[in-house]
């Protein structure tokens, strides 16, 4: 799908393509707004009970319903990329996790929405209750040898480097 403008969002004036190089922008000839086409950030938090088993999350929504996840998501306007970490495995799966540290950090370009960068921090459960929640219809914990179908380029990259 092609995600580039075709009219200015801030005056309404047809957008042109800026000769930027190997990265083309549309940019508005009026009032001189640049569409960059910026990976979008987002973060997610990596759990793994006593046996080894990772938590993952089933998608309620396209793209890649039904497929599962590590508990990520994107981060909102001024929100701390850790806080998104937490508040999105919360929300998913209904639990409370503490961050023990950085575990990977990957683009994605197989999102039809357009590319994005995910942070994906390591972390231990703090307290809450096991509940699939918001965006996802199941949550649970699966060994990695025997994981279910996985959404997204690098959540299977994660996922396919853990030991
Ligand atoms: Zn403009």
């Amino acid at each position: 799908m092609d995600r580039r403008y075709k009219f200015c969002p801030l005056c309404g004036d047809a957008l042109a393509t800026a000769d930027e190089g190997p990265h083309p922008r549309m940019r508005c000839g009026r009032c001189g707004f640049i569409q960059y086409m910026n990976p979008a950030p987002a973060a997610g938090v990596l759990v793994r009970d006593g046996k080894g088993r990772v938590l993952l999350v089933q998608r309620r929504f396209e793209p890649f319903k039904g497929f599962w996840v590590i508990p990520s998501g994107y981060i909102e306007h001024g929100e701390d990329v850790m806080s998104t970490a937490v508040r999105e495995l919360e929300e998913e799966t209904g639990l409370k996790v503490e961050i023990d540290g950085i575990h990977a950090v990957e683009s994605c370009f197989d999102d039809p929405r357009g590319d994005t960068l995910l942070t994906i921090y390591l972390g231990h459960v703090s307290g809450g209750r096991l509940l699939a929640g918001d965006d996802a219809v199941n949550a649970g914990f699966f060994p990695i040898e025997d994981l279910p179908p996985i959404g997204f380029d690098c959540q299977r990259r994660i996922l396919g480097r853990l030991s």
